[in-house]
């Protein structure tokens, strides 16, 4: 029952070949068997475009390197036992008419679909925007999962116990209800109930000590998370296949999710960083210079030009000095630098500094009273000093502030219509 080749050897690669390699192969072949007319030709051909779909498909190409010859022996034995007179000539064919129909994969693929994957598990690490500036740091995640139990490979019992399939569901692991729906029957599956959808069942002393007959054990691992610049405040890390792990399950991924802490003077904002300063007026008139300790420690000196005037809520930029960008670290943002002003106090300045003040600053617009007109003076105070606190507050009637709502009369009357 040799001879039969594998798709590496219709295509004349070798199973270490590149999916560059492959494609050549299958080319150079295609275009020399394509002007062979005779039935072998046509034959050879045909093999070669089943070969070339399979291996120029990872996934398809990775199933067949696993359970390719399994398949093909199982499928060779039944050959056999059909009086298989597969001869030679029509081998090669048996598997490209078996994988023609797909039916190796159409089976695979059912089996992968029936394995679901378990949900991943999300969990989240601090950083702070110096991790996500510099990079190159490391944290560690704890994940608690549940994976399946090495001592009975998930079954739940000792091994060498007595597994009997169980009766109610004739191992099936499903139970069948009909629900009659107006002409319709519906035929709805629920998991057996007395296997808990396994199929199977085994006596309570076989049940593997180690976990109990669970079939899962629950365990603390911590994972190492690369922490790259740029990185962003909630931005996910997947983790393949390293967490939960239920038996009959592919095990499920884990999901770091990066927690950043605010920092207490850069802001971010995508790939910018914005500092918020308060300077004084003479400062915004005068000239401004300040050290600035950046994220990475790099003492950072800003000043404005000679004559610029800083005006208060303005935003001036520090060009390449932002966030690292995610993925190309070289290419910077911006640093965004927004002033507030702080004016001098009230009655800070004494009648000769205003004096000369009004004698340095730009003329303010001349005021003229108006004569004979119906002019009348009024008196404006700041808002935060006359204490208005809520502003609300005397407005909502007698029903107002719970704390002190039995103080007077008005709480009475509340109480009473209750
Ligand atoms: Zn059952
Ligand atoms: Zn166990």
């Amino acid at each position: 029952m040799s001879g039969r080749k594998s798709f590496y050897e219709v295509l004349g690669v070798k199973e270490t070949a590149t999916h560059a390699e492959i494609k050549k192969a299958y080319k150079s072949l295609s275009r020399q068997l394509q002007k062979d007319k005779s039935p072998t030709g046509k034959d050879r051909y045909k093999d070669a475009q089943h070969a070339f779909e399979v291996l120029s498909n990872p996934k398809k190409r990775e199933w067949y390197d696993e359970f390719g010859q399994e398949e093909e022996q199982e499928e060779q034995e039944e050959d056999a036992a059909n009086g298989g007179e597969a001869e030679d000539s029509d081998q090669d064919n048996d598997i490209f008419n078996m994988l023609g129909n797909m039916s190796m994969f159409s089976r695979f693929a059912s089996q992968g679909s029936r394995m679901s994957k378990c949900d991943p598990i999300m969990t989240r690490v601090e950083v702070t925007l110096e991790d996500l500036y510099n990079g190159n740091t490391t944290k560690t995640a704890h994940v608690s999962r549940e994976v399946v139990c090495g001592d009975c490979d998930g079954e739940g019992a000792k091994s060498g116990s007595k597994i009997s399939k169980c009766d109610t569901c004739h191992g099936s692991g499903m139970k069948f209800e009909h629900h009659q729906m107006g002409l319709f029957i519906n035929r709805v599956a629920t998991n057996c109930s007395t296997c808990h959808g396994r199929g199977k069942v085994f006596s309570d002393e076989d049940k593997c000590e180690k976990c109990t007959g669970s079939r899962t054990l629950s365990e603390e691992t911590d994972l190492d998370v690369n922490i790259e610049p740029g990185m962003h405040n909630m931005q996910k890390i997947e983790f393949s296949g390293v967490g939960n792990h239920l038996p009959g399950h592919i095990a499920g991924d884990v999901v770091v999710v990066l927690d950043y802490t605010e920092h207490e003077e850069f802001q971010r904002s995508h790939d910018n960083l914005v500092l918020n300063k308060t300077i004084s007026l003479v400062e915004a008139l005068c000239g401004y210079k300040v050290l600035v300790k950046h994220l990475d420690g790099r003492q950072l000196y800003i000043h404005n030009s000679p004559g610029e005037v800083i005006k208060s809520g303005s935003l001036l930029v520090v060009k390449n000095e932002g966030m690292p960008k995610f993925g190309r670290p070289t290419e910077k943002g911006d640093l965004l630098m927004k002033f507030s002003i702080k004016y001098p106090e009230n009655s800070s300045l004494s009648t000769d500094s205003i004096a000369a003040l009004k004698n340095i600053l730009p003329t303010a617009p001349h005021f003229v009273m108006p004569l004979g007109e119906n002019v009348e003076e009024v008196n404006m105070y700041d808002m935060e000093e006359m204490n208005f606190g809520n502003p609300f507050q005397g407005a909502a009637g007698p029903d107002e502030d719970d704390e002190d709502g039995f103080g007077g009369a008005p709480g009475g009357i509340q109480c009473h219509t209750q």
